[in-house]
């Protein structure tokens, strides 16, 4: 049976990304030798990072003085680098989740961290508006997709310090300004690439600014001297990231990223809006995530949690489990999932409340 994969990380990629580097691995660009076996320095693999790096600034309209990173480490290491070489004395964040409160733990390792408002009265379930950016922290901080409540930051805010935004769960879903950002970085597990590469967007010139020293390898100026190749990068992961990069561009970028995103997500909030067994956790519309669609069992209906994850897991539904903090069920709909899958969880639905009127 066709399987549609909702899960929320790491998540459905497109087919072309999968090929392409299933047949990496035993013969890359025509060497005769594996990916996984060739040297990072080798023409053929400096030639997939260069591209790499070049599609990711052309897909988003990244301006002059910026560098495209790929590292190690995860979204989770950025949380303690951003602070290590960005911040003096202050710093400020936005807590609208568990990624965000993880960021905030880190940063306060580095000085005095301000957070200029949380969602976490109300279980992470709206985007809190109302708040005021210190002018003398060193930079804002932002997750604008959090994955696991469902809430989304959709457009580029204006702050009037350096702006770094955790865009590991959104990253090419729809146009950024990047000009409004010094660093965008994420895991590119979500919506890229296997795991195990880290893309780090920066301006150059946001470095060099504190006084502690920094292990080489934490330094971002070390990575962006070398072009990220001062060490061996995770050239697999970055490959199948290339093959993902080609296909947003052959569907015409991120901009047709978006609408396909918007429609289907408005597909899936319709059905859970008008369906009397679901209510969507996420009440305030406008904050309701594009990518992580999440739902629970509506009022009187809570005994049929395990019931329907049977019935969608038969109808061949995969990861639409809930995390763990949030229960009942999370449909993540990234660039790779198609429309279809949209549609038969819909169905699903639909058939799951006529069989239990
Ligand atoms: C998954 C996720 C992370 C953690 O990423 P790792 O690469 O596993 O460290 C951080 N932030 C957000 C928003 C995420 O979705």
């Amino acid at each position: 049976m066709k399987k549609h994969n909702f899960y929320a990380g790491p998540s459905i990629l497109p087919d072309v990304t999968l090929k392409n580097t299933a047949d990496a691995i035993f013969d890359f660009a025509g060497t005769g030798v594996s990916l996984l076996s060739i040297s990072h320095r080798s023409k053929e693999f400096v030639a997939v990072m260069e591209e790499a790096q070049q599609l990711m600034k052309d897909l988003l309209n990244v301006p002059e003085g910026y560098s495209v990173l790929f590292l190690g480490g995860g979204a989770s290491t950025q949380f303690a680098m951003i602070p290590y070489n960005l911040m003096g004395k202050k710093s400020a964040y936005l807590n609208t989740g568990a990624w965000s409160t993880k960021a905030i733990k880190e940063a306060k390792l580095f000085g005095e961290v301000e957070v200029v408002a949380s969602s976490e009265d109300k279980n992470f379930t709206y985007i809190p508006k109302d708040f005021t950016i210190p002018e003398d922290a060193d930079y804002f901080h932002i997750t604008t997709n959090n994955t696991i409540y469902g809430t989304e930051i959709k457009t580029d805010l204006d702050s009037p310090v350096p702006l770094v935004a955790d865009m590991s769960s959104d990253i090419l879903s729809r146009p950024v300004d990047v000009s409004k950002y010094v660093l965008i970085y994420g895991g590119a597990q979500k919506n890229l690439a296997p795991a195990g590469v880290t893309f780090v967007i920066i301006r150059d010139d946001i470095v060099g600014k504190v006084d502690r020293p920094i292990p080489t390898m934490l330094n971002y100026k070390t990575h962006i001297d070398k072009g990220s190749m001062f060490n061996t990068p995770p050239v697999f992961a970055i490959y199948a990231l290339l093959q993902t990069l080609r296909w947003v561009k052959e569907l015409g970028g991120v901009e047709i990223m978006q609408q396909i995103n918007q429609k289907k997500a408005a597909m899936l909030y319709d059905e859970i809006d008008r369906n009397s067994m679901f209510k969507g956790t996420v009440t305030n519309k406008e904050d309701r995530s594009l990518m992580n669609v999440c739902f629970v069992m509506n009022d009187g209906h809570e005994d049929k949690e395990k019931a329907f994850l049977e019935f969608a897991t038969q109808k061949g539904m995969v990861g639409v489990k809930g995390h763990r903090s949030v229960g009942g069920f999370r449909a993540s709909l990234y660039n790779a999932l198609p429309i279809e899958s949209v549609e038969a969880l819909v169905t699903c639905m639909q058939e799951f409340e006529k069989n239990n009127r």
